[in-house]
């Protein structure tokens, strides 16, 4: 059986070989794109390259890219535990293609990389393609032979003109285009349907690859003017490609993930290798760990407060496992041994990363225990939802972000009163407005003030917003 690592690799020298140059993952703070929460795609350290603002060496390169989808335009964090296929971090194999090939050997790429070197067998994989783009449908239909019924198109969807799936644009003006996925069908014993039916979001048919072609320039009137050097980027998860080679269904079967939650498994006194709280952990170490390392550290706003909001959630799951001291600082050795190979930085920052972690782990100690009775007492009273003024105690008295209450209340059926808890929040900013107008008069000790006074990280755009938004 492959190993991660070596589909891993094996990817980056089947692109070797065909010219492409090796080029090692960037970091999940993006360095060249302060609107961008994280990395949360392998282009996005050639977003520049693709833009023509600049030049490489190169014209074709492959990747291996550390991503995180876990606030701002892409947030996965409430389908880790729900779904076999999404976390929190991942790592996104990618080529790219700067003005070189286009859709013909993008395509002959893909489907030479998975039937011809991994041998998937063809009756297993289907791929959509946008619902104009008769060129990609020749190509997969004539080219590749794969039968017409295996290709599906797909339209302009959700209502929005251009928000389809199988549509990709950088933003409102600039470079776009169309995209073929490629899916692999894990077999009718597990529930979905194939993309475009009405249960696609099942995990039966499961998104591999995204292989996009950008063609065009989109005009800010909207029309769409041919670019004279189409590019492609395409991004295939490493952890689903591991599934599917590795004859498993969910992503948390992996070599990669087993190891991590049987390790979390030892940490926790939990037996049960397929419990949820495991798999979240694994997850969850993950994202933490690459955060610490790419520089993040958990604070009350923007990416930092991003970070907390993930650690918190995981020290949570520790609690509902039973642990009551620190733990989760613990994963950092056994994904040190699994990561640090093809991530040098991790290992380096090894014993960084862990203090960090249990430094927020003793934070968080100090309010977790009551706050989980508070919540507990809150839940029993509720009918359905978790008040709003209940959240917000979670949260400013209790360190609960409130997306945390609500993912506690999910787990049991409740919701949570997010309009309730934004009032009281805004009560809380008046409040604290009125106190530093009496400071202001000279009325209040200056300490008080500043113990009052809220400080609204109003960073990133309204997309990234749910992400960053805090009053400390
Ligand atoms: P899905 O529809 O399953 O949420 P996506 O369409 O959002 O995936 P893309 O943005 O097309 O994903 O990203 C390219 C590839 O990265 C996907 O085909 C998939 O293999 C992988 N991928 C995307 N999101 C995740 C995630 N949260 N966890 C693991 N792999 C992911
Ligand atoms: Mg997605
Ligand atoms: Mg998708
Ligand atoms: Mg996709």
């Amino acid at each position: 059986m492959k190993t991660s690592a070596q589909i891993r690799t094996d990817f980056l020298e089947f692109f070797r070989s065909k010219g492409h140059a090796v080029v090692a993952s960037s970091p999940l703070v993006p360095g060249n794109d302060p609107s961008l929460l994280f990395t949360n795609a392998g282009m996005v350290q050639f977003k520049d390259v693709f833009l023509g603002g600049e030049k490489r060496s190169y014209t074709r390169a492959a990747t291996s890219q550390r991503c995180l989808r876990a606030g701002g335009k892409h947030n996965d964090l409430d389908s880790v535990g729900y779904t076999a296929r999404h976390h929190t971090f991942f790592e996104m194999l990618g080529n790219f293609s700067f003005g070189d090939y286009f859709k013909k050997d993008a395509i002959a790429y893909a489907w030479e990389l998975l039937t011809g070197v991994w041998k998937i067998p063809a009756d297993k994989l289907l791929v959509t393609i946008y619902h104009t783009d008769d060129e990609a449908f020749d190509i997969w239909h004539k080219e590749i032979g794969l039968a017409a019924e295996r290709i599906i198109r797909i339209g302009d969807n959700k209502g929005a003109p251009y928000a389809s799936d199988n549509f990709w644009q950088m933003a409102d003006t600039g470079p776009c285009g169309p995209c073929s996925e490629i899916f692999y069908d894990h077999g009718a014993a597990i529930p979905g349907g194939p993309p475009g039916s009405p249960d696609e979001d099942g995990d039966r048919f499961i998104e591999i690859w995204n292989n996009v072609f950008m063609q065009f320039d989109r005009q800010p009137d909207g029309t769409l003017v041919p670019l004279p050097a189409p590019c492609v980027d395409t991004g295939m998860g490493l952890e689903r490609i591991s599934a599917v080679l590795q004859h498993v269904h969910s992503n948390y079967e992996i070599d990669l993930f087993q190891a991590l939650i049987k390790a979390a498994s030892e940490l926790t006194s939990t037996a049960d290798l397929e419990n949820k709280s495991l798999r979240v952990i694994a997850d969850h170490i993950r994202a933490c760990s690459f955060l610490i390392v790419d520089g993040v550290l958990p604070s009350n706003e923007g990416r930092g407060y991003v970070l907390r909001r993930i650690i918190r959630r995981a020290l949570r799951h520790g609690w509902m496992l039973g642990v009551r001291g620190g733990f989760f600082h613990r994963m950092v050795a056994p994904l040190v041994t699994l990561m640090g190979e093809a991530y040098p930085e991790l290992a380096a920052k090894q014993e960084f990363v862990e203090k960090a972690l249990r430094a927020e782990e003793e934070r968080f100690a100090e309010t977790l225990d009551s706050g989980m009775k508070i919540f507990n007492e809150v839940a029993q009273k509720s009918k359905g939802q978790i008040p709003g003024e209940d959240a917000f105690r979670l949260y400013d008295t209790y360190g609960f972000p409130v997306d945390l209450t609500a993912d506690i209340a999910r787990e049991r059926g409740l919701s949570v009163d997010m309009a309730g808890f934004e009032a009281a929040m805004e009560k809380q900013r008046e409040r604290a407005r009125e106190a530093s107008k009496f400071a202001a008069a000279g009325n209040l000790p200056s300490e008080l003030v500043a113990k009052l006074a809220p400080t609204q990280f109003l960073g990133y755009d309204a997309h990234e917003a749910d992400a960053c938004r805090v009053v400390a």
